[in-house]
């Protein structure tokens, strides 16, 4: 007997340990654990969501003739963690042979190659081909490479795909639209809403478990419409296709207070759980282009964000290693203000970013790159803190993706491996991509004073402070000579008033954090 486990984010009916694998002699386990539950405290409906995706995904291979042996998490047997439920499930079954999908982060990697010795059977952990790029292809791309910029990365893939190619052009003479792509959301112009998926009977069994288990962790349930089946991902999928693709490209950078969606596709849980896969999105996106029902610089905009980014954030992901996580390119030490928890705050851009995240387990990204996480590297907070709330607070977070985005996209703790300067912003940024503003109680065209806007006094001291390590960058040195022409007087006055707003933040409450 053949024992095929599969993890949490691989429910792919396609997935490459059970192509080829006789239904007659295998035996899929899938085993909902505490390990993975409480690793860190996440968000309620990231819990619900991994759950009960899992329950419908073994029910479909049920049906598809497959067996498999499910664990619940309130069984009473349940033996609360991965290994221990692989180790009895190959003796339950007397199975000689265990094979497996490879992990997607390095704690799983390494539970996975101790099998062997832990089960006695012959273990074989075959490479996720759900990704497009091949981990090996990466290191042969990243050992060729002048540097790790993703627009490389991007234009190689592109080459390498043929997706969006015109032999060996980019389709339409441009390799990007970027340009065409930063128009702020005019006023009147409604966002088609996202769909939305009523919890089932089975969802809604998993929202009374988590809501008995995890009664404290962050996160409303109550609004819980993830997809959680590939027929609600597909559906999710084409709705966004029909609705929402073409205009991506235009607002992709754009920010509105209350618009919680705007024009992105949401589909991020989907294809991080496996309900859908990079190449089929893809393909659905770029046949919108072939039959005139989006335009091209809204599909090239997409197609960048899972052809380029996300396969790129993977390969960086298991290039750099676990210690890719630890690093503090700019010594950034400050506990999380308390308000990423409880959203309170007189900041109405941050206000809503945070109330949207507890609220729905989603924000878009610039929500997360330009003001959650501009604001926590402005503030100089600890890139782990940082990591440890994203990879809490989001129902798509998983350290392969969270982490290179947080410590090398948004925090600039790799020195700058991933971005060629900090995406650090201050209000008329904010400003001239969003209505925030218009609704604050801060003034955003003031630097100093009781209502200034705290972006503008934070963005000054950030330089100011990280001088020595960030003058020298040639997209900076603008930057630096506008700081260097305010008076003296100016600067002190704006570092002055940075330090009394850094002075008023209250830390978060301890537990909050990484559980383990
Ligand atoms: C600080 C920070 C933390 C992030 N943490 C996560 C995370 O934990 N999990 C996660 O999936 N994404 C993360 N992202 C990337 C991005 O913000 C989300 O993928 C996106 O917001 C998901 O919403 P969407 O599906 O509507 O995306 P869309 O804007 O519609 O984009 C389409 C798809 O492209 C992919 N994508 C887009 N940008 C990125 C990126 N930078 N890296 C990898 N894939 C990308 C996603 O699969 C996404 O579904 C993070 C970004 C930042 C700046
Ligand atoms: S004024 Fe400043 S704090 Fe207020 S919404 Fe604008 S950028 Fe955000």
């Amino acid at each position: 007997m053949r024992l095929v486990p599969l993890l949490g984010d691989q429910l792919s009916p396609g997935l490459a340990s059970l192509r080829g694998a006789r239904r007659a002699d295998t035996v899929v386990l899938m085993a909902e654990v505490a390990e993975e539950a409480a690793y860190v405290p996440h968000h309620r409906q990231k819990l619900v969501l991994v759950f009960a995706a899992m329950r419908h995904f073994a029910a479909d291979l049920r049906a598809a003739g497959w067996q498999v042996d499910y664990r619940r998490l309130d069984d009473p047997d349940n033996r609360g963690s991965l290994e221990a439920e692989i180790v009895a499930a190959a003796c339950r079954h007397g199975a000689t042979a265990i094979r497996m999908v490879e992990a997607g982060e390095h704690r799983l990697r390494a539970m996975q190659q101790a099998l062997a010795a832990a089960t006695g059977c012959t273990v074989e952990i075959l490479p996720d081909d759900r990704f497009l790029v091949p981990l090996a292809a990466f290191e042969r791309w990243r050992a060729g490479a002048r540097r790790l910029r993703l627009e490389d990365f991007y234009r190689w893939q592109r080459r390498e795909t043929g997706v969006l190619m015109a032999g060996d052009a980019p389709l339409g003479g441009q390799w990007n639209f970027d340009s065409a792509n930063r128009k702020p959301l005019p006023r009147g112009l409604k966002p088609p809403p996202a769909p939305a998926f009523p919890p089932d009977a089975v969802t809604c069994e998993v929202i009374d478990l988590v809501t008995a288990r995890f009664p404290h962790n962050f996160g409303e349930v109550d609004r819980f419409g993830w997809p959680v089946t590939r027929a609600q991902a597909l559906h999710a999928l084409h709705r966004f296709v029909a609705e929402r693709l073409p205009r991506f490209g235009d607002y992709q950078d754009a920010l509105a207070h209350g618009e919680e969606t705007l024009f992105h596709s949401l589909l991020s849980t989907s294809l991080n759980l496996g309900l859908l896969v990079a190449r089929e999105v893809i393909d659905a996106a770029v046949s919108a282009v072939g039959a005139g029902a989006a335009p091209l610089n809204a599909v090239e905009g997409f197609v960048r964000q899972i052809l380029g980014w996300r396969e790129y954030v993977r390969g960086l992901y298991w290039w750099a290693g676990p210690e890719y996580g630890a690093l503090n390119a700019l010594g950034a030490t400050r506990p999380l203000p308390d308000f990423f928890w409880t959203g309170e705050t007189r900041m109405a851009c941050l206000a809503d970013a945070i109330g949207q995240t507890r609220d729905h387990a989603y924000a878009h990204h610039i929500q997360r790159l330009m003001l959650i996480g501009n604001f926590a590297m402005l503030a100089g907070c600890s890139p782990q803190a940082v990591s440890d709330w994203f990879l809490v607070v989001y129902a798509d977070a998983y350290p392969w993706v969270e982490e290179p985005n947080v410590i090398g996209m948004s925090q600039w703790a790799d020195g700058g491996l991933m971005a060629t300067k900090p995406y650090a912003g201050g209000g008329n940024y904010i400003n001239r991509m969003s209505d925030h503003c218009r609704g604050c109680a801060y003034d955003v065209k003031a630097r100093v004073g009781e209502r200034a806007c705290p972006f503008n006094a934070l963005y000054w001291d950030f330089l100011a402070r990280n001088r020595a390590k960030l003058a020298g960058n040639p997209r900076l040195l603008r930057v630096y000579d506008t700081w260097d022409r305010m008076s003296a007087e100016a600067r002190t006055a704006t570092r002055a008033q940075a330090a009394a707003f850094l002075a008023t933040l209250k830390p978060a409450r301890p537990g909050w954090a990484r559980a383990d």
